[in-house]
């Protein structure tokens, strides 16, 4: 398990009661496939303590999870509002019973296991979830790559495919959230591979997600010269994925990250790929600098998703102050 005080505190001990806090004290975490962080602080840039623990099975992994709060919050205080942010599918309309639950999901034993019972019960009555990639897109926006745009989409490549959108307007009234990592894509030709979803075979993250790397050249992305055909058959489907953000849910900037694409090594495929894809149908983006400015790398490396989870609580706690126990302040 790792741990580590991410800075120091800046003014000595919290008080105990945040009705008595001329700052309140927030709660994050951040639930992926392989780990879960977990962090309290004043601010995504005011990180008192974060924990790294490794996602095994939902009951002890929350147990943990409430553990670390716990003696945090012995130690700092009250938390004013838990941001969550979890790895989905999730059921996030409020009002349903299986609100916060995990819908069928592919990872063995999580299927239905409910991330906020046991959060609420022990943690945290002042409660906002998203998905993990929707929360690493809204801290990009606020305060990473997309700093400077007005809209951004975060795609993560990692055992999954995932995307994110910030600002997110229709979170509260759509029926579900985004899955694009399972779209239908067309085969780049003389590929036969079958692809690894359990649903769908050949969809995107069938093809081009780390688990379908691996499962087609036994290594991870990393591991490969860059002149692997490897480079230019994933980046070739994950540029068709950016032509049809562009075409769909036009925004401002894409960023591509996740672990399989952090060295960065693999954009100037998918930028070629997507401008192909778009066959100089985006007048805008038919430009090599246009593109170049379009898809780029994120700016907060695997710090997005927790710094995402911290200001699902600090919004949740602006917009709603001491009055929104019980609601769900996803708006
Ligand atoms: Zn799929």
């Amino acid at each position: 398990m790792e741990r580590a005080a991410d800075s120091p505190l800046t003014s000595g001990r919290a008080p105990e009661s945040p009705a008595s806090v001329a700052e309140p004290l927030y709660g994050g975490i951040e639930g992926g496939g392989t780990k879960t962080v977990c962090a309290v602080g004043y601010s995504p840039d005011r990180v008192l303590e974060r924990v790294v623990l490794p996602t095994s099975d939902p009951d002890s992994t929350l147990q943990r999870a409430v553990e670390f709060f716990s003696a945090a919050q012995r130690a700092h205080g009250r938390l004013a509002a838990l941001g969550v942010a979890f790895f989905g599918p999730l059921e996030l309309r409020a009002d349903r019973p299986a609100y916060g639950r995990l819908l069928d999901t592919p990872k063995p034993g999580w299927s239905g296991a409910d991330v906020l019972r046991s959060l609420k019960r022990h943690v945290c009555t002042q409660i906002v979830i998203d998905t993990d990639v929707a929360a690493a897109a809204l801290a990009e926006w606020r305060l990473g790559a997309g700093r400077d745009v007005s809209s951004l989409a975060y795609v993560t490549v990692g055992t999954g495919i995932g995307v994110g959108f910030a600002p997110d307007r229709l979170k509260d009234i759509r029926p579900f959230h985004p899955e694009a990592g399972h779209l239908p894509t067309r085969r780049a030709a003389g590929d036969a591979f079958a692809g690894v979803c359990p649903f769908h075979g050949d969809c995107l993250e069938g093809l081009a997600s780390g688990s379908a790397i691996h499962a087609r050249w036994g290594e991870e992305l990393r591991a490969l010269p860059v002149d692997h055909p490897a480079y230019r058959l994933i980046g070739g489907y994950l540029g068709r994925l950016a032509a049809s953000i562009a075409l769909l849910a036009p925004v401002e900037r894409i960023v591509f990250g996740g672990g399989v694409l952090a060295d960065g090594r693999m954009l100037p495929f998918i930028r070629s790929a997507a401008r192909d894809c778009l066959g100089g149908y985006h007048a805008a983006l038919d430009d090599t600098a246009a593109m170049d400015l379009y898809i780029g790398s994120p700016a907060l490396g695997d710090r997005a998703g927790i710094a995402g989870a911290l200001l699902l609580a600090t919004d949740a706690w602006a917009r709603c102050g001491t009055g929104c126990e019980g609601q769900n302040p996803r708006r």
